[in-house]
């Protein structure tokens, strides 16, 4: 029996069209495979879609902007606005988790749910009332905090990568 391995798909969200690149090793150049990817869709990019390379260069720049600006501790109110305002833009960019409302007001009742069974849970096992308030204390914080933790992890994504080198570094354009 041959095993036939489906080809992994990159799709251009612009036009649709499908790439996909054989996983080969190449011994002694770990990024031989990838750069060569990247070769073929900087190449989709360039004659497919010249205009998103002006795109791409302002949102360089705007990094390149926050970069500069961050070598800067200022009390000047328009100074400070605008760090922070591109600052703010490249975030946009890179953020991977985003929570609606409806995901966050879900999580909210999945955590009032388990705080009202731990509430349930103290006063059965304790009679003392200044102990089970302790208890329930300890309890409801650990609760609470494991989901502020949760949220915090998604958005900062601590430690998720050895080094941390930016993506960008690898558009070709
Ligand atoms: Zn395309």
């Amino acid at each position: 029996m041959s095993t036939v391995e489906l080809a992994d798909l990159t799709t251009c969200l612009h036009c649709g069209q499908k790439f996909s690149h054989p996983r080969l090793t190449i011994i002694g150049d770990n990024n031989a495979r990838l750069n060569s990817y990247l070769k073929g869709l900087n190449d989709h990019l360039a004659s497919k879609h010249p205009e998103l390379g002006m795109q791409m260069a302002q949102h360089g720049m705007a990094f390149m902007e926050m970069l500069f600006l961050r070598n800067f501790r200022t009390t000047d109110p328009e100074l400070s606005e605008q760090q922070d305002r591109v600052r703010w833009q490249v975030h946009q960019q890179t953020l991977k988790a985003r929570y609606p409302d409806e995901n966050l007001e879900q999580q909210a009742a999945g955590l009032a749910g388990r705080l009202i069974e731990l509430m349930l849970e103290c006063e059965q096992a304790t009679d003392d009332d200044s102990e089970l308030e302790d208890v329930a204390k300890n309890a409801m914080t650990s609760v609470i905090a494991e989901a502020f933790t949760s949220i915090r992890d998604a958005l900062e994504e601590p430690g998720k990568y050895p080094a941390p080198v930016p993506a960008s570094s690898k558009v070709l354009v």
